[in-house]
């Protein structure tokens, strides 16, 4: 067996135990790849150089000589954190977040930082400050977002893992648009300490990669309790792949979304390929459910004002005093202040701090964001309800595929409206993982997502992994990579 692009950590772990392969060489090899592809991709802000690579990961485990990308705005040490922002362009971050650390102790090489949506604010990684990113089966289009970098650099056969962040879908719903595997764990799963906060009630880091074993290989090194994050849930680490096997749980039941389904909008060949999804799970034993959860309706409003008012709080901190950017030209300190965070940041960033400061103010807040907590509890209240009934809920994760560069330019809520479908997720705080399960006419990669109750991540794996063995879309790769 040789290295290819599209080699999983599975295959990849084999050559190098093996020795058919040096931990330099696949190094080598990746960073090549970059080389070639990346200029036309865009998936990456950064690249290090080799030595630096191969001097910061530091035992070895079962990530030892394994390449990965970082998404912008989970910290590294010694290495830029910039968020896809000019606010934070020279911004170095003088430690590692808790998952990096992880990552690093079993020897995971991480190679570069992903091009994002600045603060982890959109759905296409086009409010990056930087650049844009492509999607590789179609480069006039999107990746989708915010963590659309490690996305595509997954998908186009650049590394076979990456990290990303999940505060509303932006794991999920650029791994569907890009034809990969991702997964927002659990609230509290992994650790937030070092990732950079945009709506920190709701933010977790997720996984990209191309096969559901990979997927489940990379949490299990990072999950777990961190004394560093206090909303990290006292759990032992957990190796998720041990339990992944060909078959369904004996008795597994799904309850299908149905309203979700055929909710307005919906890119009929997307519906057709859930629908046959379902099918398929049904032939491997699962009992099919249609289950409905009204509040869906809501969430995207209720994610909309909570989020804000949490990004508004925690982008105060970005004061031109404490990190990155300064106006030094400023007469006052006022205008220091303000003339800074007009210069570092960008529209959209700006737009949502005044929306997050203006449902947060005396007068608005029980109109808007108390009224938002309430929704919040009944979207929370709806998912374990149904949880008694079922053991995973199947719910598309995007309500059609990738759209072109700048599609929605002139009405931007369509692009908060991507979210429809996986921001209840994390509302209520629990997992979820999208897989790919079919590909429109045009070839464009469709995904749907598997949603389980709290800390359900070994389910949601074993279920996923089943539906992979049984299927090939996860042996489609876009073409001229
Ligand atoms: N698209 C959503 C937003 O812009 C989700 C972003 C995310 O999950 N980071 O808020």
């Amino acid at each position: 067996m040789n290295i290819t692009p599209f080699s999983s950590i599975k295959e990849i772990r084999h050559l190098l135990d093996s020795k058919q392969l040096s931990a330099r060489e696949l190094l080598d090899f990746t960073l090549k790849r970059f080389e070639a592809f990346d200029q036309g991709l865009g998936s990456t802000l950064e690249l290090f150089d080799v030595e630096s690579i191969l001097k910061a990961s530091q035992d070895a485990g079962p990530l030892a000589g394994i390449p990965g990308l970082i998404k912008d705005n989970i910290c590294q040490k010694d290495r830029i954190a910039s968020c896809a922002s000019k606010i934070l362009e020279h911004f170095s971050s003088t430690y590692d977040a808790t998952a990096i650390s992880r990552l690093k102790k079993s020897g995971a090489l991480l190679v570069g930082r992903a091009n994002m949506d600045e603060f982890a604010m959109g759905s296409s990684t086009e409010t990056s400050a930087y650049k844009k990113t492509h999607n590789p089966w179609d480069t006039s289009r999107v990746p989708g977002g915010s963590s659309g970098g490690s996305a595509v650099a997954v998908a186009a056969g650049l590394v076979p893992w990456s990290l990303g962040s999940d505060t509303g879908g932006s794991v999920r719903q650029p791994a569907s648009l890009c034809g990969i595997v991702g997964i927002k764990p659990t609230y509290g799963l992994v650790s937030r300490y070092g990732l950079v906060a945009y709506a920190s009630s709701l933010d977790q880091i997720g996984v990209f990669s191309r096969t559901v074993y990979d997927n489940a290989l990379v949490l299990s090194v990072m999950a777990g309790h961190d004394v560093n994050d206090a909303s990290s849930l006292a759990i032992a680490p957990q190796d998720y792949t041990v339990d992944l096997q060909s078959i369904l749980p004996k008795g597994l039941r799904i309850g299908v979304v149905h309203d979700a389904l055929n909710a307005p909008g919906m890119d009929a060949e997307i519906t057709a390929a859930i629908e046959q999804a379902v099918a398929q799970l049904q032939t491997l034993g699962a009992t099919i459910k249609h289950v409905s959860l009204p509040t869906l309706d809501y969430a995207a409003a209720a994610y909309f004002i909570l989020s804000r008012a949490e990004a508004a709080s925690n982008l105060s901190r970005f004061d031109g005093v404490r990190y990155g950017l300064r106006n030094k030209q400023a007469k006052s300190l006022v205008d220091m202040y303000s003339s800074t965070r007009h210069d570092g940041f960008g529209a959209e960033v700006k737009a949502r701090i005044i929306v997050g400061n203006y449902v947060l103010s005396t007068g608005h807040a029980s109109e808007f964001y108390q009224n938002a907590k309430k929704v919040q509890r009944l979207i929370r209240k709806e998912f374990i309800d149904t949880f008694k009934d079922v053991d995973v809920l199947v719910m598309p994760t995007n309500p059609a595929p990738a759209f072109k560069f700048g599609a929605y330019d002139a009405d931007k809520l369509q692009i908060d409206l991507q979210d429809y479908f996986t921001c209840s997720v994390n509302l209520a705080g629990i997992p979820a993982l999208s897989i790919p399960c079919g590909q429109t006419k045009d070839k464009l990669p469709i995904g749907f997502q598997l949603i389980g109750p709290h800390l359900s991540e070994s389910i949601l794996y074993r279920v996923a992994h089943a539906y992979e063995q049984n299927t090939t879309w996860h042996t489609l790769h876009p073409q001229g990579f």
